[in-house]
């Protein structure tokens, strides 16, 4: 007989965006005459670079002849673009990470999802709250939980992020054996400093843990006293595994390309203590379950490191963050709390009621569709996040239809 993975049972139906979907479906239903905003998407609005274009369009072409065609790539990437990751993205900023410790892959969501598998099933999780929902569904699907009750799964150590720490959650007070962390974080938008990551790498150091840092939206980040990489801080390179993505960076959702760093001092423990290198086990899962990202997209992605693609990223990165300081300067004078928007594409607001109904609120007196922040876990509730990935002119008419519907 034929059995299923039990685990998958205890998933909570993932109903946000669902629900979300209903909501908005069922008043345009009623009010056919409205047209809708929908500032609660993070997806990406505006093309691909013309320097990744170029690059695309090139490769593709040498794919069309005999004396360029290229076959399987190396599972781990072309060097081609692990050496411009290592270079630009950490050695330009004091990290100290080569190009053999990245591995290319097609998405920050499937190694972040599928990194667990490296570790023991018996280990301490600590996940936030609120948080980006992979984290938590791949370990339940792993084993590594009880049952959902009353809003948690039994088993994890949930790292809270409220108002009063600024959603930058406080240390366990329990020992933990693996941290997810994930700045500038989705979906809150806070972002951490140097010395708040440096009791994070502290705290693995000392208890023997390991850090899985989500940097997928670093290029957000403007404020150069700001982390852009866990390696930035001292000790990490021992104790940390980081993921970027080109998603939000040079608009690659529909592209797909991304990758992990595991550094070659980062090191894991087998049930008798002796130490085992994290990036050996990585490299055996990576080469054995994938091979690698196409060769015209991973030109695309090297493409984003040449001055043109450099410059024409940036202006993508702009472009979003304009949106997001329009969102954030107009609820801050209708009198709502923010964070994020200033580092990050997300704007999470204090909506001083219940999220749905704050949901709600904006959807019939402004038609405009936000995130309800209950659906990111526990801490979420009160709020919501307005994304700014959106068109500027749809930012500006929904921040209008805002001030009229409230103030
Ligand atoms: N990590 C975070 C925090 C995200 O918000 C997202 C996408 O929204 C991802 C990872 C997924 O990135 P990718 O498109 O590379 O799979």
């Amino acid at each position: 007989m034929i059995r299923i993975n039990e685990n998958y049972l205890k998933l909570q139906a993932s109903y946000l965006f669902s629900e979300i979907g209903k909501r908005a479906n069922a008043f345009q239903e009623a009010h056919p005459e409205r047209d809708i905003i929908r500032l609660g998407i993070g997806d990406v609005t505006r093309p691909l670079p013309d320097a990744c274009i170029k690059a695309f369009h090139r490769a593709v072409d040498e794919m069309a002849d005999i004396k360029s065609f290229r076959g399987y790539g190396p599972e781990q990437g072309y060097e081609f673009l692990r050496e411009k990751i290592a270079k630009a993205d950490f050695q330009s900023r004091g990290a100290n990470i080569s190009a053999d410790e990245v591995f290319v892959s097609d998405g920050a969501k499937c190694d972040t999802g599928n990194i667990q598998e490296i570790f023991a099933t018996e280990i301490t999780i600590a996940i936030p709250d609120p948080v980006y929902p992979v984290y938590l569904d791949t370990n339940v699907m792993a084993g590594r939980t009880g049952v959902f009750n009353d809003g948690r799964y039994q088993g994890i150590v949930y790292l809270e992020g409220t108002r009063e720490n600024g959603f930058i959650p406080d240390l366990p007070r329990e020992k933990v054996d693996l941290i997810y962390l994930c700045f500038p974080n989705n979906p809150t938008g806070a972002t951490i400093t140097k010395s708040q990551l440096q009791t994070w790498v502290d705290y693995a150091r000392e208890n023997k843990a390991l850090i899985l840092y989500d940097a997928a939206y670093d290029a957000f980040i403007k404020d150069d006293s700001l982390p852009r990489s866990i390696y930035e801080v001292e000790g990490a390179r021992d104790v940390a595994i980081e993921f970027r993505s080109f998603s939000k960076k040079a608009g690659f959702t529909g592209t797909r390309c991304a990758f992990t760093v595991v550094p070659k001092s980062c090191m894991a423990y087998t049930s008798d203590g002796e130490t085992y290198s994290v990036h050996a086990l990585w490299h055996r899962r990576h080469a054995t379950k994938f091979n690698s990202v196409s060769y015209p997209v991973q030109r695309a992605a090297e493409a984003v490191y040449s001055d043109d693609g450099m410059a024409q990223s940036e202006a993508l990165i702009d472009y979003y963050m304009k949106n997001a300081a329009l969102i954030r300067r107009e609820m801050t004078e209708l009198g709502y709390e923010c964070i994020g928007g200033e580092n990050s594409p997300y704007i999470w607001i204090d909506g001083r009621m219940e999220s749905w109904a704050f949901f709600d609120m904006l959807l019939e007196k402004a038609g405009v569709v936000c995130t309800p922040g209950a659906g990111f876990g526990r801490c979420g509730e009160g709020y919501i996040r307005i994304s700014a990935f959106n068109n500027y002119e749809n930012v500006e008419n929904a921040m209008e239809r805002i001030k009229k519907a409230i103030a």
